[in-house]
């Protein structure tokens, strides 16, 4: 029996549902029930009737559906996938935040550890950022732990004060704005469709700023048959099987997620066969971070 044949048999088996990311590997996304970014995904998991959910994506996705759902087994293929930028924020410098500005919002970008959920108003994923901070009656942000999505997003919502925190999505940052000036020139005919996360000189040069999905959908729309596309280069494949007819161009350092390639079919296929890998939150946990996400999934409706 092949791979894909025994992932197939064991998620009747175990009554198992299978989400994706679209950084992971493509095998990955092919056999996958549902492929999204982090807002899909998050929206999708609740209420889904299978018992077992398999996250193929990092561990802060894993720990999120498992919040949303707490009656729900949720299993990681690999445990040690991270977000380097998840943990680029700390209680301290929120509490300090709260006492410094009156009516504070701490907003919280889905990409961080429920640690940070906990201790946040309302969590934002780069597909909604925009619309919920603008909905919060709060004058003051302390956006976390980003700071390339909220200089995009302050920019888009000028009435507010924001307060920035150093954290930063590596991939995203590390993206150099020579190669994108280098692609463009190559392809003068191409659109520049681009991440907020990151910087913003690559933002100013950008046609385009959006989620992820955001971004699969624009270049389907688009008259445009080229597109330079800054952000993670998993996204390829979603772009290619959506637009055969369209080309999709890259930096020439490919931007690359290690932690999201960490996830493959071997490792799916053995968690559901075995189990192991689940996820687990505290109840107090699961509790507290989940107001912020509930207050993400009101306001985004
Ligand atoms: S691409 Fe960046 S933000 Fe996304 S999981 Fe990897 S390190 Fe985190």
């Amino acid at each position: 029996m092949d791979i894909i044949e025994k992932i197939k048999k064991l998620k009747e088996k175990k009554n198992a549902v299978i989400l994706a990311h679209y950084y992971v590997e493509p095998k990955v996304q092919e056999i996958a029930d549902y492929i999204g970014d982090s807002f899909y995904l998050s929206k999708i998991a609740v209420g889904l009737q299978e018992q077992t959910i398999v996250f193929c994506g990092v561990s802060f996705m894993g720990e999120s559906a498992k919040i949303l759902n707490p009656q729900k087994t949720v299993l990681m293929p690999d445990m040690s996938a991270d977000c380097a930028m998840a943990h680029m924020a700390d209680v301290e410098t929120i509490r300090k935040m709260r006492d410094t500005y009156e009516d504070l919002a701490v907003v919280c970008y889905i990409n961080s550890t429920a640690e940070l959920k906990q201790h946040s108003d309302v969590c934002v994923t780069s597909a909604n950022a925009v619309k919920i901070v603008k909905a919060l009656p709060n004058k003051n942000i302390f956006f976390i732990p980003d700071k390339n999505l909220a200089h995009y997003v302050a920019e888009q919502v000028p009435e507010k004060h924001f307060v920035f925190n150093k954290g930063f999505c590596p991939v995203h940052e590390n993206m150099c704005l020579e190669e994108v000036l280098k692609a463009k020139e190559e392809h003068p005919e191409a659109e520049v469709l681009t991440h907020p996360e990151c910087p913003e000189a690559i933002c100013k040069i950008s046609d385009y700023i959006g989620s992820t999905s955001g971004i699969i959908r624009y270049a389907g729309t688009s008259e445009k048959k080229e597109f330079i596309i800054c952000t993670e280069s998993g996204v390829r494949f979603q772009l290619e099987k959506e637009n055969p007819d369209k080309k999709f161009y890259f930096t020439k350092t490919e931007p690359v997620c290690r932690d999201m390639k960490l996830v493959t079919l071997e490792k799916i296929a053995h968690v559901l066969e075995t189990g192991e890998n689940e996820v687990h939150v505290t109840e107090e946990l699961r509790i507290e971070s989940e107001k912020a996400l509930s207050k993400m999934l009101e306001l985004a409706k």
